[in-house]
């Protein structure tokens, strides 16, 4: 399992993969870990969550340095990425307990009341794109809850899942609480299977997706998928044109475009099509790739070549088919996987563009005359992550997102962001099941029914 900077191309180091007895040792001392674990307070558990956000803001530079080394990410967003740990970190160790303690219930009994109970070890499967992130808003709710966990990260992100089980026995959790497996998507079935994981998480592909429920659903373990995007954005006509365009394209460009949340179709409205579609070429045309530790530069490189390589087929394909390209769509150097700012219009039903994600800084345009077509298009996709609307009449914006859009969630006049105290996810092939907030910490819990007669 090799991880390799993809802006010099080293490999940084050759991982030697776990071989299966050595992942059920783990396995089996992780389940030990929980049956003391879950006996823990709240208040007990939070001392080592706190410890834990402190270590991350005290390794802020070492640990964003491991991030841009493996997969590329600009420096000053890899900072943002693992403040943004400490920060979940923090609000479960406030509020877990108040999200779980008992739910009293009015029945004819003396006592009737919901009781939240950890299950076990949850087996998380995770991406590279936000390698610290994504594993930090499954672990702490996990780990507050009373629950164990083992880490399957991505194969090209190794040094930061081994960071990540460092850091937490460096707050001083108790051993074996949460674990590394350095193992490939090969042996995850494996896994998943073992009777003494409870349940799973997988952030990823909608691929991977299918296949990790798929075991997990003949096992009868619960899984939450949080997987692709494609959001839509619809810029309506009495829209603020310039603020649009500036915050489609921070949304498009964030971590090289690789972000599952990432603005990717902007769905404007005829009258003003021509006035965004030219204040949002000049921005992202303005953005620079190169070094990723440079603070001038804008984006990195993506996180490997075969990654580039589908995204530039994807354009080619589109292209060949009748999309236009305003702006990049080409391969600036063979060796490095840098990928320009690229806007693409004319792109219809057929075209790679128009139905698959795009996972790096692509965007596509789409004209609107009404708002049924807007809504129709925004829709017409298998995804249902996250969605935004640029509006000056919020009513109405709120409505479009209440009724009209087919996502976890829509921002208004904003780009979609997670956020640790609001619900996260999607509908249709993004997923299912929610992370973060109160309701993340609640889905790997056994939710107890107590009556006393
Ligand atoms: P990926 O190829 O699906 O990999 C994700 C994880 O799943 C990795 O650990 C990978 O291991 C593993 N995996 C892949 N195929 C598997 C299989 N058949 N069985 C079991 N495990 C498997 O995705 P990625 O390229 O890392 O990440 C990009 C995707 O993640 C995008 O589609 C993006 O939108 C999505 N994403 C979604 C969210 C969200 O919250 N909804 C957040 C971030 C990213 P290996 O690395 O060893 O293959």
């Amino acid at each position: 399992m090799k991880s390799i900077n993809p802006f010099t191309g080293k490999v940084i180091c050759d991982y030697k993969e776990y071989s299966s007895s050595e992942v059920e040792k783990i396995i089996l001392k992780v389940d030990q870990a929980f049956h003391s674990w879950k006996l823990k307070s709240f208040e007990q558990r939070a001392i080592f969550m706190k410890n834990l956000q402190a270590r991350l803001l005290v390794k802020k530079e070492e640990l964003a340095g491991i991030i841009t080394a493996e997969m590329g990410k600009v420096k000053l967003e890899a900072f943002g990425e693992i403040e943004k740990c400490a920060s979940v970190c923090g609000y479960y160790a406030e509020n877990a307990e108040s999200f779980l303690k008992n739910e009293p219930i009015k029945t004819e009994a003396a006592e009737s009341y919901i009781s939240y109970q950890p299950i076990g070890t949850v087996l998380a499967v995770m991406p590279w794109n936000f390698p610290f992130w994504q594993v930090f808003r499954f672990l702490a709710p996990a780990l507050m809850a009373g629950n164990t966990g083992v880490l399957k990260h991505a194969s090209n992100v190794s040094g930061c899942a081994l960071a990540i089980e460092q850091l937490i026995s460096e707050a001083g959790f108790p051993a074996n609480v949460f674990r590394t497996l350095l193992i490939g998507s090969k042996e995850v079935k494996a896994v998943v299977e073992n009777p003494l994981i409870k349940a799973v998480t997988l952030t990823g592909s909608t691929l991977a997706g299918r296949s990790v429920a798929s075991t997990a659903g003949y096992a009868l373990k619960k899984s939450v998928l949080e997987l692709g995007g494609s959001d839509p954005y619809l810029i309506m006509e009495d829209a603020d044109i310039e603020t649009a365009a500036s915050l489609c394209v921070t949304s498009r460009l964030l971590n090289a475009g690789q972000s599952c949340i990432g603005a990717k179709r902007f769905i404007i409205a005829d009258t003003v099509y021509d006035q965004f579609k030219a204040e949002f070429v000049r921005l992202m045309s303005e953005a620079k790739f190169g070094d990723p530790l440079d603070p001038q530069t804008a984006i990195g490189p993506l996180a490997r070549i075969d990654l580039r390589d589908e995204l530039h087929q994807q354009v080619e394909k589109s292209r060949e088919m009748g999309a236009s390209i305003l702006l990049g769509g080409f391969i600036p150097e063979e060796n490095t996987p840098f990928y320009p700012p690229t806007v693409l219009e004319n792109v219809v039903p057929g075209m790679p563009a128009y139905h698959e994600e795009l996972f790096g800084p692509v965007a596509v345009l789409f004209r609107f005359k009404t708002e049924e077509e807007a809504i129709r298009i925004a829709n017409d996709t298998v995804f249902g992550l996250g969605a935004g609307i640029f509006t000056s009449d919020v009513g109405k914006g709120k409505s479009l997102a209440e009724k009209g859009l087919e996502a976890g969630c829509v921002f208004v006049n904003d780009f979609v962001k997670s956020d640790p105290r609001l619900p996260f996810g999607g509908v249709k092939e993004s997923g299912y099941g929610r992370e973060l907030s109160m309701i993340g910490i609640r889905e790997f819990v056994n939710i107890k029914t107590i009556v006393v007669r």
